[in-house]
């Protein structure tokens, strides 16, 4: 059954819905969570793997068209659309596999954690669906670690341990996710947030310490992104993240790092943390490309101390960890690992960032930086332009990104992009800031 063909919804057939009927629905019916581009419709993958098929409205009614997919979905699709490899295996396996809860075991989960712990390197696993719901799982490891082995005497934090975070940093939409962040909008009329939570500013080791100094031995955990992904691509100095590893060993607190956009390759290592010259951190989350981008797969990682503190009943999910998420996150580092994707990401990173600096240096009294590592990369304009404008004008010249926080454009494309598609994002780059 084709839905598109045959699914007749509030009576016409899906295909002939117009991109106002979607607007429609979507303005009137879903809640209003996200400012979509109007105007265009995704209908598919279109002719290569970063590239999407559209239909776009014009003067002369709608168009269909492809453009280049430049986000990647904020970096969980690797491989691009369609990827022979990934939709042929899923298929099949959806065919054969049925849906089973985690108290029984299936032939896919134990295999799935052993590749895992060789990829991550990290000693066990809480698969989740969501980046938020492993990064919920993670508030409770660390409080948990927290009460028993935190505080000055290794022996547990008499009083409530606190988490410092970020400002500007993104850890998702659960209340734990929401108490890490510090942005107002987030925040707004959700009251009483979750106490024992903290903030200092990104990439400020001397804010950190006095954090420490302030709570003396209450500090259960620091959490960061390595690199600050939705705040605008904001790249930490060399030492920050050895820095603060440093201190949270010296004061007993655990180092935690949210990898959910910047894990997988995405940064030109396997998980950015490598590129600093870290030891492993006590915990990590990832999510997004961890699946190639076909379903919501997660997971909390950490090491046997903190995670042998989870019981039975204590925690649990329906979908992390069923057969489908497991099967995929096998094939997913496998693919990984045969495509060289880390290395691809590397190599078209310094080829993508060093266009877009060509194109930036065009444009000096607009483009204030070029910033990024690997594929994620930030382009930020002067405040008086409009990040809105410039990513509908990229859209304009065929090219999907999008602006976060009003003066940064953020370039994820999928990490298989060919020089021709980069070439492309950098010439609607150069357009776009032409017409701003
Ligand atoms: N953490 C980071 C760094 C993210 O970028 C995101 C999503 O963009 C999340 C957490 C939340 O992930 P999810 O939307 O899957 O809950």
């Amino acid at each position: 059954m084709n839905l598109i063909d045959d699914f007749v919804v509030d009576g016409k057939g899906i295909k002939d819905w117009t991109i106002k009927d979607h607007n429609v629905a979507l303005d009137t019916l879903g809640a209003r969570i996200y400012k979509p581009f109007h105007g265009i419709l995704v209908l598919g993958g279109g002719s290569k793997p970063y590239m999407l098929k559209v239909r776009k409205e014009t003067e002369n009614g709608e168009e269909e068209m492809e453009i280049v997919d430049g986000l990647a979905c904020y970096s969980a699709v690797p491989f691009g659309h369609k990827d022979p490899i990934i939709t042929e295996a899923v298929n099949w396996f959806i065919k054969e596999m049925a849906t089973i809860p985690r108290s029984i075991s299936h032939n896919y989960l134990g295999p799935w954690l052993v590749k895992l712990q060789e990829f991550t390197q990290f000693d066990m696993f809480l698969p989740k669906s969501s980046g938020t719901e492993a990064n919920e799982a993670a508030i409770k490891a660390i409080r948990k670690w927290g009460k028993n082995f935190g505080g000055k005497d290794g022996k547990g934090i008499k009083g409530n341990p606190v988490i410092i975070s970020a400002e500007k940093s993104f850890h998702g939409r659960g209340l734990g996710s929401t108490a890490l962040m510090d942005d107002e909008v987030s925040r707004k009329d959700l009251g009483p947030l979750m106490p024992g939570f903290e903030h200092v500013p990104f990439n400020d080791v001397e804010a950190l310490k006095e954090k420490f100094r302030e709570h003396d031995g209450n500090i259960a955990g620091v959490f960061v992104e390595p690199i600050q992904a939705e705040a605008g691509i904001f790249v930490p100095d060399e030492n920050y993240l050895r820095d603060v590893q440093k201190l949270a060993k010296e004061n007993n607190a655990l180092f935690v790092l949210d990898e959910i956009q910047t894990g997988f390759g995405r940064t030109g290592a396997d998980f950015a943390w490598q590129l600093y010259g870290l030891e492993r951190p006590d915990l990590m989350t990832i999510g997004k490309a961890m699946s190639s981008g076909v379903l919501p797969i997660s997971s909390l990682c950490g090491s046997k101390e903190v995670m042998g503190l989870f019981e039975p009943h204590g925690e649990g999910s329906t979908f992390g960890g069923y057969p489908l998420a497991a099967f995929v996150g096998l094939l997913t580092i496998r693919e990984l690992e045969n495509r060289k994707i880390t290395q691809l990401a590397a190599e078209n990173g310094a080829y993508l960032q060093n266009k877009l600096r060509e194109v930036a240096k065009k444009h000096p009294e607009k483009v204030k930086e070029v910033r990024g590592k690997g594929m994620l990369i930030g382009v930020e304009i002067f405040p008086e332009y409009d990040g809105h404008k410039l990513s509908m004008a990229m859209l304009d010249g065929g090219v999907y990104c999008k602006e976060t926080h009003e003066t940064n454009l953020r370039i994820a494309p999928p990490i298989v992009i060919s020089h021709e598609g980069m070439d492309r994002m950098a010439a609607a780059l150069d357009e776009s800031l032409a017409v701003l």
